[in-house]
């Protein structure tokens, strides 16, 4: 069952990746998560909003990047969602340096960041239509096992 749950919709400009940032932080902050969780959250979600202003829309286009997140007991979960140009090859863009911009100085670490700090990933995408990704952690986990319980 959804205990919490919010949704915005905002434009694709990059001064939107520090509000989504932002927002997804004091969002969660009612499920107690540590520092270094809610580190790799804003992370994960900056990457994810980060693509979604770089990639989606065509630069005359200002198109609408949708956040939702939902805490579930100590399950953080996150969607990132646009409408824009969408992925032919999810595969290989979630490759280590991949990157359809490498003129534009990125590294193609985005969904491996995504990867790497969330515990499950999942990227969803029609060409023409547009880009959905989804992301999930559970809060705690590394205590326990720390704590070996
Ligand atoms: P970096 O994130 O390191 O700056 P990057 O954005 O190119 O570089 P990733 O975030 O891993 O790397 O994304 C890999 C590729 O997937 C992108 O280069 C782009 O071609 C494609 N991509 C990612 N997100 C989207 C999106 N929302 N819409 C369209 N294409 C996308
Ligand atoms: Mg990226």
């Amino acid at each position: 069952m959804i205990t919490n749950e919010m949704k915005l919709r905002f434009k694709a400009l990059s001064s939107n990746e520090s509000f989504a940032r932002v927002c997804v932080s004091a969002f969660i902050a009612s499920a107690n998560p540590t520092l270094d969780e809610l580190g790799d959250i804003k992370t994960a979600v900056s990457e994810a909003v980060t693509n979604c202003v770089v990639h989606a829309y065509p630069k005359q286009e200002l198109g609408d990047i949708e956040l939702y997140a939902s805490i579930d007991n100590n399950k953080i979960y996150i969607s990132v969602t646009d409408y824009g140009c969408g992925i032919s090859d999810i595969e290989k863009a979630k490759q280590p340096f991949f990157t359809s911009k490498p003129s534009c100085g990125r590294s193609g670490m985005g969904f491996t960041v995504m990867e790497g700090f969330m515990d499950e990933l999942i990227v969803t995408s029609e060409v023409n239509n547009g880009t959905k990704v989804e992301m999930t952690k559970v809060l705690g986990e590394m205590t326990e096992e720390l704590c070996g319980v």
